[in-house]
């Protein structure tokens, strides 16, 4: 740190991203990408209608999000983009949160709600997820603060209902709520339909995870009109262009092929439900997931060692320090060959441990 850096951020402890290998490796299930690239037909269309690069970005994005309110029901003035459904995560910290509204989420979500919390000087309380870490609902009901919701949750994959997540809502009708639905076209289901009836929800959808762009930063918000107005003002101060012009092509192109992407969800799903089987047979304890990614827990081995052991055969998978949950690993659902290859490994790795 430098003698110059403001004390300001003197309690600011960063997130600290999945690694993203400079050479190839056997097996990527750390961040929770899809395995799959952009199809063909999203690539022709951008390629073919990206505005001319020595202009400015569009800085409404008004096509996507039109394209996206065709997509979803909802008119251009509910939708917002951001780089990242992280930047959006930030302004919604920025926009609703101060030391009169603070923050609550769970206490094993999404790594970055404390670091945007902290990084806006908001304070937080966590509830802890239950022994079986599933959200207690009613531990939400008017608890008086912003909350933020991760649906389905992360690492653990485990989602609310819209019923449940409709009664949270109606208990905070003074609180805005944040629904984070990053992996929700995995298996859950979305909590959009409550935009048209409350004031006080805001749904975060990424094109990172079920759409093939995690490279390409765009993510996107729903809400009523004054909430996205609210969110708009933040990003019109801090960073106006921020979707660039190539990945609003991409975008609109994946959009476009909206099959493709149900496709792709569908082929996870599958390959999630044979992975799961194949690991609780070899005596894995496997968390219940409805989302891209799985819990695992190897039998007999720590969730660092688990981890350790995996990377030396070249495959990387994300462990979590947290106490709570260090004998667990995230793994990323693959394509199904990735998946046959990461079983085989884990069986090699039982076999050697006897
Ligand atoms: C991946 C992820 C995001 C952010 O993704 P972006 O790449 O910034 O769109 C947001 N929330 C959760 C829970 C995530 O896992």
């Amino acid at each position: 740190m430098s003698r110059f850096f403001s004390k300001r951020h003197k309690d600011l402890t960063p997130y600290v991203p999945g690694e993203q290998p400079r050479v190839p490796v056997r097996i990527k299930l750390n961040t929770n990408e899809l395995p799959f690239p952009p199809s063909e037909a999203a690539l022709a269309y951008a390629a073919s209608h990206t505005r001319p690069l020595n202009l400015y970005s569009d800085p409404e994005s008004v096509e996507l999000r039109e394209e996206l309110g065709k997509l979803f029901g909802f008119s251009p003035e509910e939708i917002l983009l951001g780089n990242g459904s992280d930047e959006l995560i930030h302004f919604c910290f920025l926009a609703f949160c101060d030391r009169e509204h603070p923050a609550v989420f769970p206490d094993v979500t999404y790594g970055f709600y404390p670091v945007s919390a902290t990084l806006n000087h908001v304070p937080y309380e966590t509830i802890p997820l239950r022994e079986d870490f599933t959200v207690d609902p009613r531990q939400y009901y008017s608890v008086g603060k912003t909350i933020f919701l991760t649906n389905p949750n992360a690492p653990t994959g485990i989602a609310l209902s819209l019923g449940e997540i409709e009664e949270i809502v109606r208990h905070n009708r003074e609180n805005v709520v944040v629904v984070d639905e990053a992996y929700v076209d995995f298996g859950a289901t979305t909590a959009l339909p409550l935009v048209k009836r409350y004031d006080n929800v805001v749904v975060l959808r990424t094109f990172s995870k079920s759409r093939s762009l995690a490279g390409g930063r765009v993510g996107f918000a729903i809400g009523c009109r004054d909430l996205i107005a609210d969110l708009n003002t933040l990003r019109n101060s801090q960073n106006p262009y921020n979707i660039s012009s190539p990945s609003t092509a991409l975008a609109i192109g994946i959009l476009k092929d909206e099959e493709q992407t149900l496709k792709n969800c569908a082929a996870i799903a599958e390959t999630r439900t044979r992975t799961v089987r194949a690991l609780r047979e070899m005596g894995f304890t496997v968390v219940d997931s409805v989302a891209n990614f799985i819990f695992v827990r190897a039998p007999g081995l720590g969730g660092e060692a688990f981890q350790l052991a995996l990377r030396q055969k070249g495959i990387l998978v994300r462990h979590f320090g947290d106490p709570r949950i260090a004998d667990y690993n995230r793994v990323t659902i693959g394509t199904r060959d990735q998946m046959d290859d990461f079983l085989a490994v884990c069986a090699e790795i039982l076999e050697a441990k006897k």
